[in-house]
């Protein structure tokens, strides 16, 4: 096992390290050689440990994370007009603290541990302080996230309540993602941020490609549409596939086009990829309910670049979505689907609809959502929703439903 950076190719040695000792660019971990597993870890993504970055299964941090279902949408692909093709729902929200997060973390603190960890540091705009606050707490770490003080509130209570310490900073996430770096190299902390800073947590994430292509029996998808802030996921999805392929022979089928999907409201890589820009630039004020991918990269634009990169590789493209757009992803998941989504998590399916509608993909394309977070994540969108929470003025007061139900009497 090695790290080697993503710019220049140099080849580092597989410790804490965040980024390449001459360039500055995004390490990635080479020939990983893992360790053998059995039992129940068979039931997460450490079925795939062998391929994993931890070298004892002594150090393995797991909570059951991944191994996520993926469905078909049958009922909204029936609703698209002109719609011919199949739309598969891949539900991150399943995973332990519900949202796809906990793969990279789990692989991080494991790491971690095998290198000697006196605590974890993490800068989160709230997913990824979850998990790392739970990981730490499974293993008994001492945490401490940084977040914007707008984070939703739902998810600051789930960090607190795994025991982190949570601190708050006015600002966008890249302030957090500062101070996060400043704090880690002062307390010498494990820094488990989920941009590309961990080298270890971004491998975590090829483990999703392997599942889509095991779930997909073999038949690629045209498309993957994922929600995208600084990109890690759109490495997951590539590099998995990429090796399931190699390893199954079936190279020559190529990788699904991976479409990243941003926020209207702070879309930096969407407007490089329509510029025609090899380099992405950092986005000025976001102004987004998808709080999630709101992040404007100031300081580590390089990170949207490696991603734009991937995304042209792949074939694919990006969209940028409203947060009226976003609003309805959710309501066609929840009530379509039976799937409650974060708004951030709605994005990759706000995206695909909206790129099916003006023909910017074939009618009968085969199509990936990558729904990422859970909807008890963030309520906020949800209670606007007008909800339908009906007070009974008598406990024999059966006729205002009838009328709510639009039925007649017998
Ligand atoms: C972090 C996050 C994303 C963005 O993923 P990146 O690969 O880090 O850009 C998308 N959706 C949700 C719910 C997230 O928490
Ligand atoms: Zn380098």
């Amino acid at each position: 096992m090695n790290l080697r950076c993503v710019e220049c190719g140099k080849v580092l040695p597989p410790e804490m390290l965040y980024e390449c000792d001459d360039c500055g660019g995004i390490l990635e971990v080479i020939h990983p050689n893992g360790v053998e597993t059995d039992g129940a870890l068979q039931t997460s993504m450490w079925r795939y440990s062998k391929k994993l970055p931890v070298r004892s299964p002594d150090h393995i941090v797991s909570l059951y994370e991944g191994m996520t279902p993926m469905h078909r949408a049958l009922r909204m692909e029936q609703s698209l007009s002109g719609f011919r093709g199949i739309v598969y729902i891949k539900d991150e929200t399943t995973n332990p603290t519900g949202s796809f997060k906990d793969r990279l973390v789990s692989v991080a603190i494991s790491r971690a541990q095998e290198l000697g960890c006196n605590g974890i540091i993490c800068a989160s705009s709230g997913n990824a302080g979850a998990s790392a606050a739970a990981y730490a707490a499974k293993v008994g770490l001492k945490a401490i996230i940084v977040a914007p003080s707008h984070t939703p509130i739902e998810k600051l209570t789930q960090i607190s309540g795994y025991g982190a310490t949570v601190v708050l900073i006015d600002g966008h996430y890249s302030h957090s993602y500062r101070f996060a770096e400043r704090l880690a190299k002062e307390f010498n902390y494990v820094n488990v941020t989920t941009t590309y800073l961990n080298p270890y947590g971004t491998d975590g994430l090829k483990t999703v490609g392997y599942e889509l292509y095991e779930q997909t029996g073999g038949e690629i998808p045209d498309y993957v549409f994922v929600p995208v802030g600084s990109g890690p996921l759109v490495k997951g999805v590539y590099q998995g596939f990429q090796e399931a392929l190699r390893e199954s022979g079936d190279a020559r089928k190529g990788i699904p086009k991976i479409i990243a999907v941003q926020a209207a409201g702070c879309s930096p890589i969407v407007k490089a990829f329509y510029s025609g820009d090899m380099e992405v630039t950092a986005w000025d004020q976001p102004a987004t309910i998808a709080s999630g991918i709101s992040d404007p990269l100031i300081g580590y634009e390089k990170d949207g670049t490696y991603t734009l990169r991937l995304i042209r590789e792949s074939g694919g493209g990006a969209v940028s979505v409203t947060d009226h757009e976003i609003r309805n992803a959710m309501r066609i998941l929840a009530q379509s689907e039976g799937v409650l989504a974060e708004p951030t998590g709605a994005c990759s399916l706000a995206g695909f609809i909206k790129m099916q509608q003006n023909h910017r993909i074939s009618q009968d394309s085969k199509v990936v959502c990558m729904v990422t977070g859970h909807g008890y994540k963030d309520f906020k969108v949800y209670r606007e929703m007008s909800p339908v929470v009906h007070q009974l003025k008598s406990p024999d007061d059966t006729e205002s439903i009838r009328q709510l139900l639009c039925l007649s009497p017998d």
